[in-house]
């Protein structure tokens, strides 16, 4: 169904959004849309701990603003295809878009293909070992009931799972393999912050310090989640600011911390991991060094520091997060792109070059008005832009560029029909 994405399209009512409601709306100029359509539905989502609701309900959200929507403009044509779309050609001023059913003609291509798989761990095995990896951690993963299971990530991607396990039953272990062994954060109402003050600091290292001088070695969740959450209107400035090798500093040594302080639980799925831990959830703290068969299922060797151990596990899920390197995506749409010099890694190594009207930039540096990118393709540009209110935003702004070129291919049209 349309709208939903690979987020909201789960069925499962334990997987929560992990912002409250409140801010959810997916119209900026409405920030009170989503928590009106659930009031409506008398679904009460003033209680601020109780405000994470499912993400199934909130794709119900989704495609119902896209139904209404489109129900309120009656001359706005939309064809929804079904099918993956492979490559684009350049045609005159516009775009053959080659899918797997066909091809269709556009005057403008805007690129909203969301968060690639996880770079596969699959192929490098024998194929037996191969039908018990899974490099999709949002397929149905048909696992026995009582084996022990490696969940590769500690991150949401791996909480999500695991709830879907739990969910069906699963009275194995389950063990979370990251290289920190850090878990993301459950939210609690946050102690109000001011932002750092500006100019904010030009390497990553003086914003840690800059931090940390304002909330001192230990803090308390409530203030340093007051801080992020007022810096999260700067840190694309900030990240625009930074120069790649800095950027590039950040992914190596910084993101881990980023993710979970920035990407948070709902306190609901906190007080989960809580249970689990005490249960069948395990953290393990390494990296898997090698998995080989053994008597129904694995052996995997993990290392950490000098030290090696050995786990026996019956399947394994790769949830260690979106590949983001679009020169080594599963996408062949970007791939194509990339190979064809339409577009661009970025200097981080993250996501595809774009400019500030979220304009693809071909091989050479060049921005394409016919050719736009938006969410998680952005990522290397923008930074903080995988979550709906920066998503709408940006929504906003390409909306505006949209009009802008169109608008000039109507004048060019006009001034050929003269001549
Ligand atoms: C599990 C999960 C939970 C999340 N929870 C939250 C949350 O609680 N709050 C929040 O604000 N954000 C959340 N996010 C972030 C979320 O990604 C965004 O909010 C939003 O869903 C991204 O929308 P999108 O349209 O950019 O990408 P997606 O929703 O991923 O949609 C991309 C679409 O492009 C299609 N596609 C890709 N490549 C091709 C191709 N070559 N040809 C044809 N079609 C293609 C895909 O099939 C898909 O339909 C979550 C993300 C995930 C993955």
């Amino acid at each position: 169904m349309a709208g939903r994405g690979i987020a909201y399209s789960t069925a499962n009512p334990n997987h929560l959004l992990n912002v409250p409601a409140a801010r959810m709306s997916a119209d900026i100029n409405r920030p009170d849309q989503f928590v009106a359509w659930l009031a409506a539905r008398g679904i009460a989502a003033r209680d601020w701990p109780h405000s994470f609701v499912s993400r199934a309900l909130y794709g119900t959200y989704l495609s119902e603003l896209l139904e209404t929507t489109l129900k309120a403009n009656p001359d706005l044509e939309i064809r929804f295809i079904r099918s993956e779309v492979k490559s684009l050609m350049k045609k005159h001023l516009g775009w053959i878009v080659a899918h797997g059913g066909g091809a269709v003609n556009a005057d403008l291509v805007a690129l909203a293909t969301g968060n690639d798989l996880p770079p596969p761990i699959a192929p490098h095995h024998s194929k037996k070992l191969r039908a018990r990896i899974a490099d999709d951690p949002w397929a149905t993963h048909e696992v026995e009931k009582d084996q022990d299971i490696l969940l590769l990530g500690s991150g949401l991607t791996a909480i999500d799972v695991a709830i879907s396990l739990r969910d069906r039953g699963h009275a194995g272990k389950i063990h979370l393999l990251s290289r920190h062994g850090l878990l993301p954060q459950p939210h609690v109402a946050p102690t109000p912050s001011a932002p750092l003050p500006q100019p904010f600091p030009a390497t990553v290292l003086g914003l840690l310090r800059a931090m940390r001088d304002r909330l001192g070695r230990a803090p308390a969740s409530a203030h340093w989640q007051g801080l992020m959450d007022a810096m999260r209107p700067h840190w694309p400035e900030i990240w625009l600011s930074l120069p790649p090798h800095e950027k590039r500093r950040f992914l190596r040594h910084g993101v881990t911390h980023w993710n979970i302080h920035r990407h948070r639980l709902a306190p609901v799925v906190g007080e989960y991991l809580r249970r689990g831990l005490a249960d069948n959830l395990h953290i393990v703290r390494g990296r898997l060094r090698h998995l080989k068969p053994a008597e129904d299922g694995m052996v995997a060797t993990i290392a950490r520091g000098g030290h090696v151990s050995e786990l026996m596990v019956g399947h394994v899920i790769n949830c260690t997060g979106p590949n983001p390197n679009p020169e080594k995506t599963h996408d062949h749409l970007i791939e194509n792109l990339v190979a064809s010099r339409l577009a661009r890694g970025t200097d981080a190594g993250v996501g595809l070059d774009v400019d500030a009207k979220n304009r693809v930039l071909d091989k050479s540096g060049i921005a394409q008005p016919s050719l736009l990118a938006m969410g998680a393709l952005t990522r290397g540009h923008w930074w903080e832009i995988t979550a709906i209110p920066e998503i709408a935003h940006q929504a906003q702004v390409m909306s505006g560029a949209i009009m802008e070129y169109l608008g000039i291919l109507n004048a060019a049209a006009r001034v050929n029909r003269r001549h």
